[in-house]
């Protein structure tokens, strides 16, 4: 079994999509092993996305994800990475496939619903920077 990192990120949540995308989860057959709402400081969010730190939108980047709470989570299945990936749909929602995650519940290229890790390596990494070990006993 395969673990990734999700993030239902602040647009989503203040528009009360939480409840729908988690139920998508389950729905799709992942188990939850960790999960919890939080209010991503900026120093926090520039931690997270430090990979992205010489892009253009970093700011931008992150001042959105430390605007508002969101939801962190462990989700648990085969592949549990790809097949997270697929359901959220490409990064930009305009070109995000029909029944995708960020079709349904995304605005634009930045404020686009969710964010999963794309690959064990970055899971690795992101799933510590958020739970300790207790919090994901499954
Ligand atoms: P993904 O989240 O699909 O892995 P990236 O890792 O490329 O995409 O980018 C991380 C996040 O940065 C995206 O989910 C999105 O919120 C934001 N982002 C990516 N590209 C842009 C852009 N051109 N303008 C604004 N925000 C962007
Ligand atoms: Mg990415």
């Amino acid at each position: 079994m395969e673990r990734t990192f999700a993030i239902i990120k602040p647009d989503a949540f203040a528009a009360g999509n939480a409840g729908k995308i988690i139920a998508r989860i389950y729905d799709e057959g992942f188990k939850i092993v960790g999960l919890k709402k939080l209010y991503m400081s900026k120093v926090e969010a520039e931690g997270f996305y430090y990979v992205h730190k010489e892009r253009p939108f970093f700011g931008e980047l992150t001042d959105f994800m430390s605007s508002g709470p969101c939801v962190v989570m462990v989700l648990e299945a085969e592949g549990a990475i790809k097949k997270w990936r697929d359901l959220m749909g490409a990064t930009n929602p305009a070109e995000a496939a029909d029944g995708t995650l960020r079709k349904e519940f995304g605005s634009n290229i930045g404020e686009n619903a969710t964010h999963g890790s794309d690959a064990p390596e970055t899971a690795a990494f992101e799933i510590p920077y958020f739970f300790s070990g207790l919090e994901l006993l499954a």
